[in-house]
């Protein structure tokens, strides 16, 4: 029935900003679950992984979803949950991803117990509570709340809560792999915005990541007894290749994404490193690259492939010979490039023909994310008005890596809205969340979803 008042309250409804704070039986609700799930230590390997997950599946059940449609996946012995919120089309699906472990806390070096979700001047504090159980919660309630309310999206939308990203990722690949063919992943576990101290606010969208791989480097030798030193030794040998890689700089390379990605930087930055990266993003080259490099090698690492060198071992008594020497190298390398080239430049660099080179693990190789489009659009009309969004390349690692290597374009897309120059934790101890900041970002996965799979 439609009455002049309800009207007008429809027409308040629609009006009031797309930023709105959810609803206080919302927040509530939040709250609660979000105090459960930190409650388990769910650090990957461990029961506490298996019965988060049991526990989400059973809210799932509650809020309606078919038994067919929750999945408990077992990649060997990593649990990961795949739910389905069925669509009207067999168009391909979007994906929302996290990861339900976290890394290990010590009781005693917090102020409060890590598993316990603790209200404190103002602020969230447990383990996980921005990494990633906040992205896990948001993901999780969106979809219960969307069942709830009987939105049928145009296309399937999937859960896939991964149990061990901060180790192996193995969950991770089993779901990626379940998975592919998606339209597009959204990985609550990077991105994410910035309300600046000058009252602005800005968001940035993680579209690639360095792939993860390392490297054994082995020289050998005859040996002998150290009395008798031979001209060709292992160890000085193996030094020589160190030293050489040690000078040597990866070629820059660049993208829109990568030049948007340090132009948003640009505020933050002062003196010559803000003329270099002004310069930079004027005329990219090798050379105003290089310049930066030149004030900072460790500034940016987006812009290159970086091999280090992390371990070392060598010969097995003090008097003989080393028979052989070995170092560790890790290498961080750019979407796009490749790890044989990678490998091949190492050995071009190491320059001693009778240097072995074996990759460690099963490297991954991770493209640049095409950011979809309307991901974009729907985040710029649910953020502040106003809100800066710019693409990045993150140095570090997701899951997001095994989607987009499995042929899923994958967006990380957090729901907080940090405050600049804030402490959160992360990995750390008395790890927080503001509770202004948590309120604010529940809408986040409901509003894109709706926006996205055609809601209104
Ligand atoms: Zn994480």
């Amino acid at each position: 029935m439609k009455t002049p008042l309800l009207a007008a309250l429809a027409l308040l409804l629609t009006a009031l900003p797309a930023h709105a704070l959810p609803a206080a039986g919302v927040q509530a609700e939040a709250r609660e679950m979000f105090a459960k799930i930190v409650s388990y230590p769910s650090v990957a390997g461990t029961p506490a992984v298996g019965q988060l997950t049991d526990y989400l599946a059973g809210e799932f059940r509650k809020a309606g979803f078919a038994p067919a449609d929750i999945e408990i996946v077992n990649a060997d012995g990593h649990p990961g949950l795949i739910v389905t919120l069925r669509g009207k089309s067999k168009k391909p699906p979007i994906l929302f991803l996290s990861h339900m472990d976290v890394v290990d806390a010590k009781r005693e070096q917090w102020t409060s117990d890590p598993y316990t979700l603790t209200e404190r001047d103002g602020a969230l504090y447990g383990r996980g509570t921005v990494d990633n159980k906040y992205g896990l919660l948001t993901q999780a309630q969106a979809f219960i709340r969307l069942k709830r309310e009987g939105f049928v999206p145009d296309r399937d939308l999937i859960l896939a809560f991964s149990g061990d990203e901060e180790v192996d990722g193995i969950s991770a690949r089993a779901l990626a792999q379940r998975l592919k063919g998606a339209a597009y992943a959204l990985n609550s576990d990077a991105g994410g915005g910035s309300h600046g101290k000058d009252g602005s606010t800005s968001y940035a969208i993680q579209a690639g990541e360095k792939t993860y791989a390392s490297f054994e480097l082995t020289t050998r030798n005859p040996g002998g007894h150290s009395s008798r030193p031979r001209p060709d030794n292992a160890v000085y040998e193996l030094a020589r290749v160190l030293t050489r890689l040690e000078t040597y700089r990866f070629p820059a390379h660049w993208n829109p994404v990568i030049v948007q990605g340090l132009q948003a930087q640009l505020p933050s930055l002062q003196g010559p490193m803000k003329e270099a990266v002004s310069a930079f993003i004027a005329a990219p080259s090798q050379q105003t690259a290089d310049a930066i490099a030149a004030i900072d090698p460790a500034a940016f690492p987006e812009l290159r492939t970086t091999c280090v060198a992390t371990m070392l071992r060598g010969g097995i008594v003090e008097n003989a010979l080393a028979n052989d020497a070995t170092a560790t190298v890790n290498c961080r390398i750019l979407p796009g490039e490749t790890v044989a080239e990678t490998r091949a430049t190492l050995a071009r660099v190491a320059a001693d023909e009778k240097l072995e080179i074996k990759p460690l693990g099963n490297p991954l190789e991770s493209p640049l994310s095409d950011l979809p489009l309307e991901v974009r659009a729907a985040l710029a009309k649910q953020l502040p008005p106003g809100t800066r969004i710019t693409p990045y390349i993150e140095a570090g690692a997701t899951d997001g890596l095994y989607f987009r290597s499995a042929g899923v374009p994958t967006v990380g897309v957090g729901p907080l809205i940090e405050t600049e120059g804030g402490n959160y934790n992360y990995h750390g101890i008395d790890e927080r969340v503001p509770l202004s900041e948590f309120n604010a970002g529940l809408d986040h996965y409901y509003r894109l979803a709706k926006a996205l799979a055609g809601g209104k």
